[in-house]
């Protein structure tokens, strides 16, 4: 018999402590949120957010535009009870709260570096075995918002 997609889901995550953590493939260049291919079928099968597939497997669909947030604060927790609905702004305003004391200047999101030069993260992609210039920003996380805008091959 198929197992459903929360039968699937649910057989990842470990459940043992407060924070219930994804025990399948997280994506490491994006902050180690678990990932999870979803889709009952090849056709519309898609990798997707672990966090925000348990959100919604719990509540439901997640709006158009809003964004699944950890009260928690670790990426790789999928229990209901620490998500949150979220905007981009809020989501940001958490980061930079976070990444505030950092020294180093490495990014840990995919096709983001700093340009010392001009003292800004530059968001790139890769397309086609060329590099795409997306722009340069005051923060890391508005060059990683706009580099995941640009793999639109991913459901965010
Ligand atoms: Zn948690």
């Amino acid at each position: 018999m198929r197992r459903t997609t929360a039968e699937r889901f649910w057989a990842k995550v470990d459940r043992s402590g407060d924070c219930w953590l994804w025990t399948a493939g997280v994506w490491k260049s994006r902050g180690g949120y678990g990932k999870f291919q979803a889709g009952s079928s090849r056709a519309n099968a898609r990798v997707v957010y672990a966090h925000r597939q348990a959100w919604e497997l719990t509540n439901g669909a997640i709006p158009e535009g809003a964004i699944v947030r950890h009260r928690c604060d670790n990426p790789p927790c999928v229990n209901p009870d620490h998500l949150v609905l979220g905007d981009q702004t809020d989501n940001l305003r958490d980061m930079q709260r976070r990444g505030r004391g950092r020294t180093g200047l490495t990014s840990h999101f995919r096709g983001v570096s700093w340009d010392r030069g001009r003292q800004k993260w530059q968001a790139h992609a890769y397309h086609n075995g060329t590099t795409k210039a997306l722009g340069r920003f005051d923060s890391e996380e508005e060059a990683a918002v706009i580099v995941n805008k640009y793999y639109k091959e991913f459901v965010l």
